[in-house]
């Protein structure tokens, strides 16, 4: 079967691009590597999209899910390792198999960005994770450190403070990325300390970490934690992408308004984009315009 659409990544911008591409009457498959809903998933209650007071992220990606496959959307789990381009028809491989469409839509979206030490990977599911909201029960009434400055690390912080007998806030500068309703909450929290102008050094644990180094300004010290929760932002995951789009020197997909990349008939939304902004409603106006402008691909 030659799909309309190929849709290579079933988060918040790969979802909508199914609702609308199924809505122009296309047939649309998702191909997705782990489970449907993307980074959203993890946020414990999203404040920001409008329309929705507060929901949380598990539940909105449900929706999207929900939504997509009841209009006909095709998911298959398989992660995918190469695109290829027969000019009016394309190739999607996956580890399983070889499909065939006329255009595809790219929203891979971004993976965590660890903080690149020694010992970091050994230590991960040991007492370093990069979701708070999976693992923080792990850590209750336990004592937890937060790497980052941004939305993820202020949201994060503040679970972890419900949960955690202590929690500290380990941000590279002393202003937040994040919103300031964050963190005027976060100030308000007896058991969160913040660490500004602070960077982790070092990881100390062999089984299980219990000890980071930090360099905050001109002082080393170390701090006994049970948990720490790296938020520092995502990377792209675009390589294997490269024979057919452009990417930026941040590895994300240049792509115009329309979202078309330089081959015709491919298509980048969301995170996977190269843009400024990235959020929700960023990712849904990008899966929007996507199976939009895939939808004229004859
Ligand atoms: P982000 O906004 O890119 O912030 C990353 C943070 O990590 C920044 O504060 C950055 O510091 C810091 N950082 C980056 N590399 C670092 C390194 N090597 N060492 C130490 N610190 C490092 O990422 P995010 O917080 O994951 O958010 C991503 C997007 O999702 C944002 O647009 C955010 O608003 C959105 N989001 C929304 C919600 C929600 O509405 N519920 C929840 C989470 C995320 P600098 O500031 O110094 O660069």
């Amino acid at each position: 079967m030659i799909y309309d659409i190929i849709i290579i990544g079933g988060g918040t911008a790969g979802m909508t691009a199914a609702i609308y591409g199924t809505r122009a009457g296309k047939s649309v498959l998702i191909l997705e590597g782990e489970t449907p809903g993307g980074q959203i998933v993890n946020a414990a209650h999203v404040e920001n999209y409008p329309g929705f007071k507060s929901i949380s992220g598990a539940d909105f990606a449900f929706n999207l899910f929900d939504q997509a496959k009841g209009l006909g959307a095709v998911f298959a789990y398989e992660a995918v390792t190469a695109i290829g381009d027969n000019g009016d028809t394309k190739t999607v491989t996956t580890q399983q198999n070889t499909y065939t469409s006329k255009s595809i839509i790219i929203a891979a979206g971004a993976k965590n960005r660890p903080l690149g030490l020694e010992d970091e990977e050994r230590l991960t599911g040991r007492g370093i994770s990069y979701c708070a909201t999976c693992d923080g029960n792990f850590f209750r009434d336990k004592v937890t450190a937060v790497v980052g400055g941004g939305n993820t690390a202020l949201e994060d912080a503040l679970f972890l403070s419900n949960v955690c007998k202590q929690v500290y806030l380990i941000h590279r500068r002393d202003s937040f990325r994040g919103e300031q309703h964050r963190v005027d909450l976060l100030r308000e929290k007896q058991n969160v300390t913040f660490l500004l102008n602070a960077r982790v050094t070092k990881l100390f644990g062999e089984d299980q970490l219990h000890t980071i180094a930090i360099q905050q300004e001109e002082t080393e010290k170390t701090l006994d934690i049970d948990g720490l929760f790296v938020a520092i932002g995502q990377i792209p995951q675009n390589q294997i992408f490269a024979n057919l789009v452009d990417l930026d020197q941040g590895g994300y997909i240049i792509a115009d308004e329309a979202c078309r990349t330089k081959t015709k008939g491919i298509f980048a939304a969301g995170d996977c984009r190269a843009k400024t902004i990235r959020q929700l409603s960023t990712a849904t106006a990008d899966g929007t315009i996507a199976a939009l402008s895939a939808a004229q691909v004859e």
